[in-house]
């Protein structure tokens, strides 16, 4: 049976929501466009075992809508998109079946550009890509992105930090860097060069020791960050650490770091501004992998991942500018600064 495309109805503010079926390789994924008005949607493909189709729409049109923010914010002239595949990574992925979604990524014709994400690796992409050329972040091409967003939110810690401090010097500074992952540890590296005093936590010793033996990291377990005293906090491991809880605990003055969707709420923003520590939005400061995944796209050089590394770092200083002004929050200002650029662009 041939590949089966579906427009579903979807909330207003999105542009398309497209269910991909392929009864032959057992395909079942859903394709969201949230906005192109900046630029073809651009945004990784997850694959996860969804309860239901309805968990997978709500999860994919989250994402999409977070795509718009990133991209823009980091001004790669690319809108948001997101897709995902239902099912178990480790146990229903084929050749076949990822084959399938690139045709289906195909048929959006230059729409949306597709990505790996959460189980889906450059070899099942390089699947994807043999049947569409909107797949991107290959081996080979523009690499491991992993490095770029260490970098990134590196150079924006640094400025939260003359913010906070009054100074970007890192020395003596403690910093927590929770994940010692692609990112965590490359952060840390990092921040041991700049002088700074690193704490670090990990659910898997090997990374531990070697920060600890090569960065004279000191360790805390997993469960004991909240407890810990810091002067920033980098969370670099999973999403929604912050909630009502542990970020009324947390003893930090500036939270930085690559976790996506670090606040279980947008309200966390405000009640850690309360409390005087500054948090810079993760879609902001994490996007040095979604530049070099759109250096891709754009068939352009290390030059041009470096010059939307300094955006993002400029934007960082001006969003803080505006929150200290204002006395509102970094995430709200963050957001209107997003939806400002896309109503420019829309009158335009
Ligand atoms: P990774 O899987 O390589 O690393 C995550 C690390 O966190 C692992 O070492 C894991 O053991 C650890 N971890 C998991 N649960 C933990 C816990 N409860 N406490 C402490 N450590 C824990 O992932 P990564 O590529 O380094 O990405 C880290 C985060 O940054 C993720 O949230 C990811 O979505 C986000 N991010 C990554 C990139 C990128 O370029 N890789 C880009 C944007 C955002």
């Amino acid at each position: 049976m041939e590949l089966k495309l579906t427009d579903l109805d979807i909330s207003e503010g999105f542009e398309r929501l497209v269910l991909a079926e392929d009864a032959s390789s057992g395909l079942r994924a859903l394709i969201c466009v949230h906005s192109t008005v900046l630029g073809p949607a651009a945004g990784g493909c997850r694959m996860w075992d969804y309860a239901d189709d309805a968990e997978a729409i709500a999860d994919v049109t989250r994402l999409a809508r977070g795509m718009t923010y990133k991209n823009a914010m980091a001004g790669l002239g690319l809108g948001g998109g997101k897709s995902v595949i239902i099912g178990d990574a480790r146990r229903d992925k084929t050749p076949a079946m990822m084959r399938a979604f690139g045709r289906a990524v195909d048929a959006l014709k230059g729409m949306y550009y597709t990505a790996e994400d959460v189980g889906i690796s450059p070899e099942d992409m390089a699947h994807a890509a043999a049947e569409t050329r909107y797949a991107v972040g290959l081996s080979g091409a523009s690499g491991d992105p992993s490095p770029w967003t260490a970098e990134g939110v590196f150079r924006c810690l640094r400025i939260g930090a003359a913010h906070v401090f009054g100074s970007d010097d890192l020395t003596g500074r403690r910093v927590l860097v929770q994940g010692l992952g692609h990112v965590g540890l490359s952060l840390a590296q990092k921040l041991h060069e700049a002088g700074a005093e690193l704490i670090v936590t990990d659910i898997h010793a090997a990374a531990l020791e070697e920060a600890k033996t090569r960065l004279g990291a000191e360790i805390c377990a997993p469960d004991a960050v909240f407890e810990q005293r810091m002067d920033i906090f980098a969370p670099c491991a999973l999403g929604g650490v912050l909630d009502e809880h542990s970020s009324a605990k947390l003893q930090a003055r500036l939270v930085c770091g690559a976790a996506n969707n670090q606040l279980t709420s947008p309200g966390i923003a405000e009640a850690l501004r309360t409390r005087g520590i500054t948090y810079l939005p993760d879609y902001v400061v994490n996007a040095g992998g979604i530049i070099s995944v759109a250096s891709e796209i754009h068939r352009t050089g290390d030059r041009w991942r470096r010059e939307r590394l300094d955006g993002i770092a400029e934007r960082v200083a001006e969003m803080l500018a505006r929150a200290s002004a204002e006395d509102r929050s970094t995430e709200l200002i963050a957001d209107e600064m997003v939806e400002r650029m896309l109503r420019e662009a829309s009158a335009a």
